[in-house]
């Protein structure tokens, strides 16, 4: 079976990513099967820089097709932070709690008219010689509340009113997180680019 690389180090984001791509017919490895890869700098200025990074640097590693994505939640009310910087928003090793209290604190003032968000993913798909050869992003619509729902998702969903459902990410099932989500969107769109890989192997 053709083989597809998932470049993330994030064990949430890569069981999102295998549940969406479920009816594929690849092997989606992960960096795990790689043990002497070291780990691509998230430098970039922007969550497309991000996500071409990861995608073709991994797969110069690797020598194998590689898909990446650089995501985040952007909170317009907040100059658009966390942004490119959800992941480490309350620093280097805060973590999803510390980085929720952090989103928390900074939107205490504001009421929940004022709270809207949305999560952005950019995915890449790099080939084994590291050229990006797809690039899609997804966006999901939403509200910061102010208190945590549901155990679900990961990162800030417990967080994450859908305003249609009336319910968080947190609380949602995942089939309901990947019909509507900021992943699954970018996913789809590279859905012709992994069958035209899978039809040249
Ligand atoms: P990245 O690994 O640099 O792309 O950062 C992704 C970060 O964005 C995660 O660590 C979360 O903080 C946030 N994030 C992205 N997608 C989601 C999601 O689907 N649910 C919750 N948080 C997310």
């Amino acid at each position: 079976m053709t083989e597809l690389v998932i470049g993330t180090k994030n064990k949430s984001k890569l069981r999102e990513i295998k549940e969406i791509y479920a009816d594929l017919p690849v092997n989606c490895l992960d960096l795990s099967s790689f043990p002497n890869h070291s780990e691509v700098l998230e430098d970039g200025s922007s969550f497309l820089e991000n996500a071409e990074k990861k995608a073709s640097g991994y797969a110069l590693q690797v020598g194998k097709w590689v898909l990446a994505e650089d995501s985040g939640l952007v909170v317009p009310v907040l100059k658009g932070e966390p942004g490119i910087h959800s992941a480490r928003y309350a620093g280097e090793h805060g973590g999803d709690s510390a980085n929720n209290t952090k989103l928390l604190e900074a939107l205490k003032l504001f009421p929940p008219e004022k709270r809207d968000a949305y999560y952005i993913c950019v995915a890449c798909l790099a080939n084994s010689e590291g050229k990006i050869m797809a690039r899609a992003e997804g966006r999901c619509h939403g509200r910061i509340i102010k208190d945590y729902m549901g155990q679900g998702g990961f990162g800030y969903d417990p967080l994450f009113l859908i305003l249609e459902y009336h319910q968080t990410f947190g609380e949602l099932t995942a089939r309901v997180k990947h019909s509507i989500s900021h992943r699954s969107k970018a996913l789809a769109q590279l859905r012709p680019s992994i069958w035209q890989l899978l039809n040249n192997s």
